[in-house]
């Protein structure tokens, strides 16, 4: 696989004196041709700064950022301007004309390029079958819903076939369900048109859908960089950790463990779990060979680019000494995380059936 994007030891400040803001502090990153690439993080991280670098919209305070084997921060004004052709970019805003018509808009870069009028309209009619907004060509964007309007941005930054698209918060100012349709149609220009596409988001959501490879972002730098798949199984920054949980449930927050503890006094693990090429049944073996019983209390498994992950909380009841050897021989298995290390010895499940009993009785 090819490098589209190479940021090197980028730096970027604003500002001087009580106003000076370090961005970007650098950061060093590798953009892949032909994936879905993208930078999550919360809110002045420094992503939009980052991306912006990519097309010369910023330029960095130091460091290089290489696009398709050109370093862009060596570009002069007209050699930027033809390097952008190769760039489209789509915004949260949409950024289109409004007093142009939809075709106008997607029209527009392909006028700038001086291409024939019989090219443009060519090009134009087959970005809209595209976007799927054909009936809408005479449209203002006045007319048309966030969707639309963010289609027809999509349509209007593939104009001049690039090699690269930059979403900026593409689908923040989208509700849900058309955040999932446009950040479809961002799936399929990367599929169909093999464009690489860098977004900036700070919806976590979008990522599991439809990034390959995801770089989490804090106070400048990078804190976190992998496949969608590691990143989402294995967080392992505070911030990454953050932005995971908030689409994945299976494990349970504070509020689920109080919960979890008022009704489960055994000892409580959390089991990481992962796509097993075995199929040996490793709890059961567990639980059979030192004697623990277990009850699953909370949890899940979740599918993520073909792959299965996910984490079960398990209640482990037994003799002290034999959840002791069970929590061992789990770890044998997969990572588990103690929640009760310094818990009371779990009572046995006869011995606590008993005391319910009488308890009860
Ligand atoms: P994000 O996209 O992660 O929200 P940004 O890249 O927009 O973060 O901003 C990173 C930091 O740089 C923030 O503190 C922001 O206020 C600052 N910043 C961004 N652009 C400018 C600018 N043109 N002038 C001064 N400060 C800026």
């Amino acid at each position: 696989m090819s490098t589209a994007i190479e940021f090197d030891r980028v730096s970027k400040v604003f500002g001087s004196g009580t106003s000076r803001v370090e961005a970007l502090r650098e950061v060093s990153l590798s953009v892949q041709a032909g994936q879905i690439h993208a930078v999550v993080g919360c809110s002045g991280a420094g992503k939009s700064t980052l991306l912006r670098t990519v097309n010369g919209l910023e330029r960095p305070t130091s460091g290089r950022v290489v696009v398709a084997g050109r370093d862009t921060t060596a570009l002069s004004g007209k050699e930027l301007y033809a390097a952008r052709q190769q760039t489209g970019m789509i915004f949260q805003q949409f950024n289109l004309l409004s007093a142009r018509t939809v075709y106008g808009n997607i029209a527009y870069p392909l006028r700038l390029a001086g291409l024939s009028k019989d090219a443009v309209l060519d090009r134009v009619e087959e970005l809209l079958a595209f976007v799927g907004l054909t009936d809408k060509a005479l449209s203002y964007p006045s007319q048309l819903s966030g969707g639309q309007k963010q289609r027809v941005g999509i349509a209007r930054a593939l104009a001049t076939e690039p090699q690269i698209i930059l979403s900026d918060e593409a689908t923040s100012a989208l509700d849900p369900a058309t955040t999932a349709e446009v950040a479809g149609l961002l799936q399929r220009t990367n599929e169909e048109y093999g464009v690489t596409v860098l977004l900036v988001t700070h919806e976590i959501d979008v990522v599991r859908d439809i990034a390959h490879r995801v770089t989490v972002m804090d106070a400048g730098g990078v804190v976190e960089d992998g496949t969608t798949y590691d990143v989402f199984s294995r967080p392992q920054h505070a911030v990454t950790r953050r932005f995971v949980s908030s689409v994945l449930r299976s494990v349970p927050d504070e509020g689920a463990l109080a919960t979890i503890r008022r009704v489960h006094r055994g000892r409580l693990v959390q089991l990481h779990v992962e796509d097993r090429e075995t199929d040996q049944p490793f709890l059961s073996e567990v639980a059979r060979r030192t004697g623990v019983d277990f009850d699953v209390v909370y949890g899940g498994v979740e599918e993520l680019q073909d792959r299965l992950f996910g984490s079960l909380t398990l209640e482990l009841l037994g003799e002290p000494a034999a959840v002791e050897a069970a929590v061992a021989q789990l770890r044998v298995s997969t990572t588990v995380v103690d929640l009760d290390a310094a818990a009371p010895p779990a009572p046995s499940r006869a011995l606590r059936l008993a005391e319910e009993v009488a308890v009860g009785a």
